[in-house]
């Protein structure tokens, strides 16, 4: 006996239905009577070809099928795979200062903590990273060079690539990655020989809009704009790096007041050669407890929706890139990760970007013989389990979410141990859309003539 999937979202486009089930990932056409004796569950009435063909693609399931416990049982198999495989994810503040003075930005106050992450603490850090081994396994260890601005210590980020290599190539480690998260402004001729000499796999660079509206949003503490110099260095990395694991990729920060601005930056990106990067577009949200000048300018859901569509087509029909299909998640983000730590150049460990260096979110410090002083927010943190929120129990969006943002969860529900629901909620169903008529665009031409033929 069968009944339907729990994980079975339908959407329309272009006269056709479309089935999405997110728990398997797949995306069906369907015609409006398959689509009542789904909704209504009569099942009896669907040919038996066509019930077998739902039931390979998980549309219907097993009637005995709890769906949810096959979500948990695929998320607890993807924690042992994480701890098995001992990768440890070690984003690294390399200093909460910044040479720039944007006024959205979210680090607030803490850029005034100013310090650096100096090698003494650095040695400290691998350390702890090393005490990960199991037996003969040795982790695997992937950096974020984060910040403030992480390039403000390009001694200590220096350091951390020349022990990392040491290490590996003396065997305490089985391997390494590393990424920068940067606004651009340093990037020099040292930096790229480095990128070239070590593993540096990615770089995350952020631009705001084109010329004029960049350089009213990414300013220097004295106003001067940075878009000049930003793209300069881009164009330096782009000759300069021969690292053929190396990724850089541009964040274009949008919001309320920008968006409209952005093809024009798409457009000036293209002339100047540079629509080989990948872009991704960053939305300017909220955040607690610094954020308090910005009310107003961010995104509301069904704002997302218009805009986000809009962004994606401008960026396709220049030539980016942009992938807008939601994935199947097992954990979120770093933040749901065994292994996954925030270190301040204090040593103190938080369990997310948005959360460093605020108490609060402490959850632990590393000890100078490496090991790590567990706080009690640790464990809520290591526990999170959206399986448990009633909200995203019943969600659709489950498999593809697995209950969102914890700093998102702290704004809606005042602590991180709730449904966090981030853009896909919203735009999911645009993201899919957008997709399915980049891969199969003859489905969506005028015509139609090639209408019958299935996904
Ligand atoms: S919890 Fe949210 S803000 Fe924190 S790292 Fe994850 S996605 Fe980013
Ligand atoms: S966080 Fe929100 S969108 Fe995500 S699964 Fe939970 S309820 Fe659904």
């Amino acid at each position: 006996m069968y009944k339907v999937s729990r994980y079975n979202l339908f959407f329309e486009e272009n006269n056709m239905i479309l089935l999405f089930n997110s728990l398997r990932n797949v995306v069906a056409r369907c015609d409006a009577e398959t689509k009542e004796i789904l909704e209504n569950e009569t099942l009896d009435k669907l040919p038996s070809n066509l019930l077998d063909k739902m039931v390979s693609e998980g549309v219907i399931v097993d009637e005995k099928l709890n769906e949810l416990n096959v979500i948990r049982f695929t998320r607890m198999m993807h924690y042992v795979h994480l701890m098995q495989n001992l990768s440890i994810g070690l984003t690294l503040v390399m200093t909460y200062s910044c040479n720039l003075a944007c006024p959205y930005c979210y680090e607030g106050d803490r850029k005034a903590k100013g310090g650096l992450l100096t090698p003494n603490k650095i040695e400290t850090i691998l350390k702890f990273a090393k005490s990960h081994r199991q037996g003969d396994k040795k982790p695997l260890i992937s950096v974020s060079f984060y910040g403030g601005e992480p390039l403000l210590n390009w001694k200590g980020c220096r350091y951390t690539l020349e022990r990392l290599e040491e290490m590996k190539e003396d065997g305490e480690i089985r391997d390494y990655s590393t990424g920068f998260i940067t606004n651009g402004t340093l990037i020099n001729y040292e930096l790229i020989e480095a990128i070239n000499e070590y593993n540096v796999n990615s770089m995350q660079i952020t631009l705001d809009g084109p010329r004029e509206v960049h350089n009213k949003r990414r300013i220097r503490p004295n106003g001067e704009g940075t878009f000049d110099e930003i793209i300069e260095n881009i164009k330096l990395l782009k000759n300069g790096v021969n690292n053929e694991k190396f990724h850089l990729g541009l964040r274009i920060n949008v919001d309320k007041t920008n968006f409209e601005t952005i093809p024009e930056l798409l457009e000036f990106l293209k002339k100047e050669g540079l629509d080989d990067i990948p872009i991704s577009y960053g939305i300017v949200r909220g955040n607690f407890p610094y954020c308090h000048s910005n009310c107003g300018i961010y995104f509301s859901g069904v704002d997302l929706q218009k805009a986000l569509p809009y962004l994606w087509r401008e960026a396709y029909r220049r030539g980016f890139n942009v992938w807008t299909r939601p994935n199947l998640r097992f954990i979120y983000c770093g933040y749901d990760h065994p292994f996954g730590y925030v270190i301040d150049p204090e040593l103190k460990v938080y369990p997310c970007w948005e959360m460093v260096g605020i108490e609060e979110y402490q959850i632990g410090e590393i000890q100078e013989d490496g090991s790590l002083k567990i706080y009690p927010f640790y464990y809520d943190v290591k526990s999170r389990d959206p399986t448990e929120y009633e909200e995203c129990r019943k969600c659709k969006l489950l498999p593809v979410c697995m209950g969102g943002c914890a700093a998102e969860s702290i704004r809606r529900n005042g602590h991180p141990n709730g449904p966090g629901c981030d853009i896909n909620k919203y735009i999911w169903k645009e993201g899919l859309k957008f997709y399915l008529m980049k891969r199969y665009s003859y489905l969506f031409s005028q015509d139609n003539k090639n209408k019958e033929k299935m996904i």
